[in-house]
């Protein structure tokens, strides 16, 4: 799952990630399987989250209004951007 991310276990918290230089987190929408990437930095979230705790918040924005309690997979931590969205 990890394969490239950073060290996930135990999971790091968004700070760890970031100082670790993985401030980019890849994620799937559980519901239309978009692919996308997270920004740990741009978060409004305290350094202090732990990055598994993030997955119930970062559903895509198509389906955020689709009335049921999602939560994204979190596929791993990367370096750098890989989708562009
Ligand atoms: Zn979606």
């Amino acid at each position: 799952m990890w394969s490239d991310g950073g060290p996930i276990d135990p999971s790091p918290t968004i700070d760890q990630a970031i100082n670790g230089g993985y401030p980019w987190l890849e994620v799937r929408c559980s519901r239309c399987k978009t692919a996308r990437d997270v920004d740990l930095a741009a978060l409004r979230r305290p350094p202090t989250t732990c990055v598994h705790d993030l997955a119930g918040r970062l559903v895509c924005q198509k389906c955020k209004g689709a009335g049921k309690r999602l939560a994204a997979t979190l596929l791993q931590l990367a370096p750098r951007k890989r989708h562009d969205t």
